[in-house]
C-alpha cells in the first residue's frame, strides 16, 4: 500500500508541476482546480491522494459516488460528478460540491426536486457538444441559449459553467475544440441570467489537460495521470 502511495504522490506532483507550467505559459487568468478522477479506485488511492493534498475527486458512476460517499460520510474533499446522467440517478449525484455533466433539459426539475428536498442549492455545468459530434453527450451550441434560460425558473440549481468531452484526438488537434467551449462561455455570458454564471470550464484530461489549460480551464479533469491505470470493475468499499 505504501508503494502505491508513494507513487500517487509522485504522480500528483508531477501533475501538479504540469498544471504550474501550463499557467504560466497561459498567462494571467482564472485559478485551476486539478479534480482527480478516482472512478474505479478504490476509497484507498482517494485517501493516498488527499494525503499528498488533493482536495477535489471526480466519478463517473453514480453508484459507484453514492457508495463511496456512504463509506466516507464525512470525508474532507469534495466530490464531483462526471458521468452521463439519467433522470433516475440525478438523486443519487445531488449533493456533491459539482455536477459537471448536465446536458439536457430533462435533467433540470429532478435536480431541482431533490436539491430543494436536501435544502441546498446544487451547482452544475453545462455539457455541451461543441464538435456537434452524432450520439455523444452534450447541448448543442445553439440550444444552449434555451437551456440557459430555464434557469430562471430554479430555486435550488446553479449553472456554474461550461464542461466539454472533445472527440479523441491528439492534443493539439483538441485545442480548437478547447478555444470553441472559451468563446462560447464568453459569448453567453454578456446576457445576464438568473442563476447562471459562465466562469468555470471544465475541460481537459490526463493526455491534453495542459492545453486545455492555456486555453482557459478552471477545472481540469486528471485520472490515469494521478492514478495509474483504472482497475476494470468499478470499486465497491465495505459497508460504512
Ligand atoms: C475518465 C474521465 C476522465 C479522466 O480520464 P483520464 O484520461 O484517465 O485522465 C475525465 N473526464 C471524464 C468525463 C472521464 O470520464
Amino acid at each position: 500500500m505504501t508503494d502505491d502511495n508513494d507513487e500517487i504522490a509522485a504522480r500528483l506532483a508531477a501533475v501538479r508541476a504540469q498544471v504550474d507550467a501550463a499557467i504560466a505559459r497561459r498567462g494571467p487568468g482564472p485559478a485551476v482546480r486539478l479534480v482527480g478522477v478516482s472512478k474505479r479506485h478504490p476509497l484507498a488511492a482517494i485517501e493516498a491522494a488527499t494525503a499528498a493534498g488533493l482536495d477535489d475527486f471526480g466519478e463517473n458512476y453514480a453508484q459507484e459516488l453514492r457508495d463511496k460517499v456512504g463509506a466516507r460520510p464525512d470525508a474532507p474533499w469534495r466530490w464531483h460528478y462526471i458521468g452521463a446522467l439519467q433522470r433516475n440517478k440525478v438523486k443519487l449525484v445531488v449533493g456533491c460540491a459539482l455536477v459537471h455533466s448536465v446536458d439536457r433539459a430533462a435533467l433540470l426539475p429532478p435536480l431541482q426536486r431533490h436539491a430543494l428536498a436536501q435544502d441546498r442549492v446544487q451547482d452544475v455545468l453545462i455539457q455541451v457538444n461543441v464538435a456537434g459530434e452524432a450520439g455523444k453527450a452534450g447541448v448543442a451550441p445553439g440550444a444552449l441559449p434555451d437551456l440557459l434560460d430555464r434557469f430562471a425558473q430554479l430555486s435550488h440549481v446553479r449553472c456554474r459553467g461550461l464542461m466539454l468531452i472533445p472527440p479523441a484526438a491528439p492534443p493539439e488537434h483538441t485545442r480548437a475544440h478547447f478555444a470553441a467551449l472559451r468563446r462560447l462561455a464568453q459569448q453567453h455570458a454578456h446576457r445576464r441570467r438568473p442563476h447562471v454564471e459562465l466562469g468555470e470550464l471544465s475541460m481537459g484530461m490526463s493526455a491534453d489537460f495542459d492545453v486545455a489549460i492555456e486555453e482557459g480551464a478552471t477545472l481540469v479533469r486528471v485520472g490515469t495521470a494521478i492514478f495509474g491505470p483504472r482497475p476494470n470493475a468499478p470499486a465497491r468499499p465495505p459497508p460504512a
